[in-house]
């Protein structure tokens, strides 16, 4: 009988010097080269439960605002966190627009609420904030923009409003930037106690108990601003969705 000795070379530089080193997650050999130093699988074991699953992104994005977090949503799909962001970026692309979703303003009676939002982005020192406008009336964010916590972000936002909501009183707290509201006449900047901006402090308080991003003093944060900004749109755009179905 003839045995063969098939001898193993690295795939990057072809060296013979390799050891084995340990295994991957998925039980497969792993060895080191001591040439390179790098370390590789040279060969894959076919596991059935690497097949791809079909999973149901609507049921990720609902556990998805309710707190949950990405690597939350990934252990309870038996999925890899990779696999979360491909499907939700999928997800993203068919969010509609937040603009379709925003009901026009008829009545000239409605109050907007303004008022900023600190969250945090890859570390606890860049924080981001988030900065919306609320109609008392259907109790939708007609408008919203994430950035600084300077006057400039606020124009941004201000930029952002529909026309007819813009004409509309509205009310904010003390925050210096909302003093360039005094020119349009019917904007008062009011103390919490007042209960004029009572309606978006509540809507915080949904949004951070929905979206594990926001929950103050959590870790989980988010590691990417394309994300962050992905997030809060999705938020948004869900409970915006859900306003105008009750209001019709
Ligand atoms: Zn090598």
């Amino acid at each position: 009988m003839i045995s063969v000795t098939k001898i193993e070379k690295c795939p990057c530089c072809s060296s013979e010097n390799i050891v084995k080193n340990g295994f991957t997650k998925a039980k497969n050999q792993r060895v080191l080269c001591k040439n390179c130093s790098k370390s590789r699988v040279l060969h894959k074991k076919s596991n059935p439960n690497n097949q791809i699953k079909a999973i149901d992104i609507e049921a990720i994005r609902r556990v998805f605002l309710e707190r949950l977090s990405l690597r939350g949503v990934a252990r309870i799909f038996l999925i890899s966190y990779y696999r979360v962001y491909k499907e939700l970026d999928l997800y993203f692309l068919l969010l509609p627009k937040f603009r379709t979703q925003v009901v026009d303003n008829k009545e000239v009676n409605d109050v907007i609420e303004f008022d900023e939002l600190c969250g945090f982005c890859q570390n606890k020192k860049n924080k981001q904030w988030l900065w919306a406008a609320l109609s008392r009336r259907t109790r939708q964010i007609v408008a919203y923009v994430i950035g600084d916590r300077s006057e400039e972000t606020f124009k941004r936002l201000i930029r952002k409003i529909p026309l007819n909501y813009l004409k509309c009183v509205s009310y904010s707290d003390y925050w210096k930037s909302y003093a360039i509201l005094k020119a349009k006449g019917n904007h008062q900047q009011v103390g919490k106690e007042s209960g004029k901006t009572n309606h978006i402090e509540r809507y915080w308080a949904t949004l951070r108990a929905r979206i594990s991003r926001y929950v103050r003093k959590s870790l989980s944060f988010s590691r990417s601003l394309r994300y962050h900004h992905l997030v809060t749109k999705l938020f948004i755009v869900d409970y915006n969705q859900n306003c105008s179905s009750t209001l019709f």
